[in-house]
């Protein structure tokens, strides 16, 4: 077994460190304080050709996979930089679509997407089935001639307002005509800009870039084109991006762990309490740090052995739920230890260390709450019935 990471996958890695220099954390900062796309940033990534890792070279990426993605992101959060916009765009939507989009799907999607030219939200999570995705009611109903109808409603869509497309999870036959609750599920790619798609703020009370938002379909009209994969079997490639979601959203937290502690680490070395002693001396401070550290570092190793199974097209299921889980705890872990050290200026705006918290608990509870992941773990994995 080897370990070491290839000259093009280090480098990928340590792209965070060098564009931190131009686009550093407070820059980011300056962002998610407005809840402001990052335009230049984001336009840098993809002029540097970053977007299209998971897209091959003849639709305009570099032909890469989950592990690049998943070192990509980390690499940014490492820095403090960590762009949730690159889920649901570069990695859920493009990365599906270069799986199992037709020909013309791929053509009229990825090179655009791959430039930065075009974006992605991808939509999911409705209001009266949340975790229970089988619930799900937004219908793309078949119009009689080939094309469909879609009506529903959506929620928390991340930048559902950036987005030109939405990658939507429908329904093509209502569950109660179905006889396998996954059947009848149908991915369509949506233009955000008909009129029938309209959508609300869903104000979030941490500061991050991306919006989030309540997005409605009203008798939006699609055709056969715009479906992903085929009609009705939509729940087959599903976890082709769930997976990838909970792979890279472990790197985001396994990096932001990393910036924290490393300025936690700083601050600890820096500040003189009682005989002069720094107070990283004190293992009340730094024992908690030492642990953290581990749990960064196993929760990474985990999210690269997931993102390796995925990319050895092996099911990945299992790794994606205890990275997700390994990195969701260590990176709240990480943050909470690392405020602390900070004493009262854990709290300031000048120090930004409490900012840090709301994102990395978010993903405590999505994009699958850590409830479920245990549930999957304790049912998929280990042959515990299951309880709901
Ligand atoms: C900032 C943000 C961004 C998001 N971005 C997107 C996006 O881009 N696209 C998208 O589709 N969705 C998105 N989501 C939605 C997110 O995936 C859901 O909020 C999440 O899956 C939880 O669903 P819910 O909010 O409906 O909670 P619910 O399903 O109502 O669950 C509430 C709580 O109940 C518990 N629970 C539920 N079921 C079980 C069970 N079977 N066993 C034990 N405990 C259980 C869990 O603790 C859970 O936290 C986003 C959410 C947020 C907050």
């Amino acid at each position: 077994m080897d370990f070491t990471l290839t000259q093009e996958q280090r480098m990928i890695h340590e792209y965070g460190d060098r564009i931190s220099k131009k686009f550093d954390h407070d820059y980011w900062r300056g962002y998610a304080n407005k809840g402001e796309w990052p335009a230049e940033l984001y336009g840098q990534i993809a002029s540097d050709g970053f977007l299209g890792l998971m897209v091959p070279a003849a639709y305009g990426g570099s032909g890469q996979g989950m592990i690049e993605m998943t070192l990509f992101m980390e690499g940014l959060a490492n820095n403090g930089i960590p762009m949730l916009n690159l889920v649901v765009g570069p990695t859920m939507t493009m990365g599906l679509l270069a799986k199992h989009g037709s020909e013309d799907m791929k053509r009229r999607f990825l090179p655009d997407g791959c430039a930065g030219k075009i974006k992605f939200c991808f939509a999911i999570t409705e209001p009266n089935a949340g975790s229970n995705s089988m619930a799900i009611t937004t219908l793309a109903k078949p119009d009689g001639s080939g094309g469909f109808r879609l009506n529903g409603q959506k929620v928390f869509i991340t930048d559902a307002n950036t987005a030109d497309y939405a990658l939507v999870v429908t329904r093509t036959t209502r569950r109660e005509e179905v006889q396998k609750k996954s059947d009848g599920f149908t991915l369509f790619m949506v233009d955000m800009k008909h009129k029938g798609v309209s959508k609300t703020l869903i104000p979030v009370s941490f500061p991050v870039p991306e919006s989030q938002w309540q997005v409605f379909f009203d008798d939006v009209p699609l055709t056969q084109a715009d479906v992903l994969g085929e009609v009705g079997k939509g729940f087959r490639i599903l976890f082709d991006t769930l997976n990838p979601e909970r792979i890279i959203l472990s790197g985001l937290c396994t990096g932001i762990g990393r910036f924290a502690l490393k300025r936690a680490v700083a601050y600890a070395n820096e500040r003189k309490l009682f005989n002069n002693t720094p107070i990283g001396a004190y293992q009340g401070i730094q024992h908690p740090l030492a642990i953290a550290r581990s749990e960064v570092e196993l929760a990474s190793l985990m999210a690269l052995k997931a993102a390796w199974v995925f990319d050895s097209g092996l099911p990945a299921g299992e790794f994606a739920n205890m990275a997700k889980y390994a990195a969701a705890e260590a990176g709240i872990r990480a943050v909470d230890s690392s405020i602390q050290v900070f004493g009262g200026n854990g709290f300031t705006k000048e120090y930004g260390m409490y900012d840090l918290y709301g994102l990395v608990r978010l993903l405590r509870t999505a994009p699958l709450n850590r409830e479920m992941v245990l549930n999957y773990i304790g049912e998929h994995v280990m042959g515990l019935p299951r309880s709901y």
